[in-house]
């Protein structure tokens, strides 16, 4: 007797559901993605700066902090980046290795939806859009599905079911937490979930003179005055926020802390590949005659200069040569530029945030299958489980991973 293909529902046509539907569809199911925006793949667009970042050569669980390694990377052992690349290939998308960075070969982000998207409808997964999922419910055998859209409600019916909703980040894009509530009626714990890869707020008055900077810098996370994480690139320091990538980095640990009542500074270090003692040799070893002002500003821009030496006190010397600010007021000025603290007091929100912390327990899901160990037959994919990369590619390698592995596993 001919088996009858699973049918298996997919919530939300980003790039995890995408990938787990056609993962499910080419092992013979029965396959419908709905999606409550009006196109799938939104956010796949502003992804990398609009050139989307697929994933990175360098993979392992050290790009995921304060993520549990075993889940992690039992998960990115059975579908990693070269299975993406393998992927990708497999749905005509080339991409192009950039230092370890991989983007579509097109540089352009909208390659990689389109592709995706016409792999869905040639594998015959489909995806329907404007339509919500909004209450789930088993029913004999089967799992129901509630959905409302311009047309009115409606419901639908599957085997399997694979949550694919996203996080909290940039709800402008559809992830609008929404997944989460229905997650709450199967009993799926969640940990709240808090933007990460978020500008930084604080206190503005150490640095609102630095406003418009980009600076290279190392940016260390400080838990009640105990050192945590670090990073280092480019920073950027606005009115209100500190951001960069080296920020995002740290960012997730310091929103979470915040948000459980610790106290949180970042500590900049604006001169990271010198050490105190080196500097001051450098800059007494320039002519004494060459004005503080100068020394310091073919080291970095003239406006941190400006700032720092003004900290130090030093504002009437920044005209004055080397020889008479002192070595002592140097000293203390480099001290200053290598430990400049921040106190952190929130963040810039979901809606300035490239992904979020928090969602569905990995302890909860099989890493093998993304099954949710107690719900059999519901899956998990991407951004709602509790895996959060750094910047480079390692979110969206966690979408195609999870969403390969539900998709393949819910077939079965
Ligand atoms: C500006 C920006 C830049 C980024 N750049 C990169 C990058 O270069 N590299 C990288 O690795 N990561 C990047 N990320 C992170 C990456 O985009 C996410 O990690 C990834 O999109 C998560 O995929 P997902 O499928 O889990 O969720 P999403 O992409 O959020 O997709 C979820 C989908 O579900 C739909 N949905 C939600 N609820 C419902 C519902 N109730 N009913 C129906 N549909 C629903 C949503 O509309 C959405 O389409 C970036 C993020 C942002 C915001």
């Amino acid at each position: 007797m001919e088996k009858l293909a699973r049918k298996i529902i997919i919530i939300g046509a980003g790039p995890a559901g995408m990938c787990a539907g056609i993962f499910a569809a080419r092992a013979g199911a029965d396959v419908l993605i709905i999606e409550h925006g009006s196109e799938p793949g939104k956010k796949i667009l502003s992804t990398g700066g609009g050139r989307c970042n697929l994933t990175n050569v360098r993979m392992g669980t050290e790009y995921y902090p304060g993520t549990d390694a075993v889940f992690t990377g039992d998960a990115l052992a059975a579908f990693g980046p070269a299975e993406t690349a393998a992927f990708f290939d497999s749905i005509g998308l080339f991409t192009a290795d950039r230092g370890g960075y991989v983007y579509p070969r097109s540089m352009n982000a909208a390659s990689v939806r389109n592709l995706l998207v016409s792999a869905c409808a040639s594998e015959g997964a489909e995806i329907r859009t404007g339509v919500r999922a909004e209450r789930i419910e088993r029913q004999g055998g089967k799992i129901m599905v509630r959905t409302a859209s311009e047309t009115g409600t409606g419901t639908v019916f599957c085997d399997r079911l694979i949550f694919a909703c996203g996080g909290t980040a940039a709800p402008a894009s559809g992830s609008d937490g929404s997944g989460f509530a229905l997650l709450d009626r199967l009993g799926i714990p969640v940990t709240e979930p808090l933007p990460a890869l978020v500008p930084l707020k604080g206190d503005a008055k150490r640095f609102r003179a630095l406003a418009g900077i980009r600076t290279h810098a190392k940016a260390s996370l400080f838990l009640d005055g105990r050192y945590t994480a670090s990073d280092t690139g480019e920073v950027q320091f606005t009115q209100d926020t500190v951001s960069g990538i080296p920020v995002f980095n740290i960012s997730g640990a310091a929103v979470r802390a915040l948000k459980d009542g610790r106290r949180v500074s970042v500590v900049f270090d604006l001169l990271p590949e010198f050490r105190e003692k080196d500097l001051m040799k450098t800059i007494f070893s320039r002519s004494m005659e060459m004005t503080l002002f100068t020394a310091l500003n073919g080291l970095l821009p003239g406006k941190v200069c400006s700032h720092f030496l003004k900290l130090a006190g030093l504002q009437d010397s920044a005209e004055q040569d080397i020889a008479d600010a002192g070595e002592d007021r140097v000293r203390e000025l480099i001290r200053l530029l290598k430990d400049f603290s921040v106190e952190i007091r929130g963040h810039a929100g979901c809606d300035r945030a490239q992904t979020s912390t928090g969602g569905v327990r990995t302890e909860d899901i099989d890493p093998r299958t993304m099954q949710v160990r107690k719900v059999p037959g519901v899956f998990i994919a991407g951004e709602m489980i509790d895996v959060t990369g750094i910047c480079g590619g390692y979110n969206l390698q966690w979408a195609w991973t999870s969403g390969a592995l539900a998709g393949k596993a819910a077939a079965l």
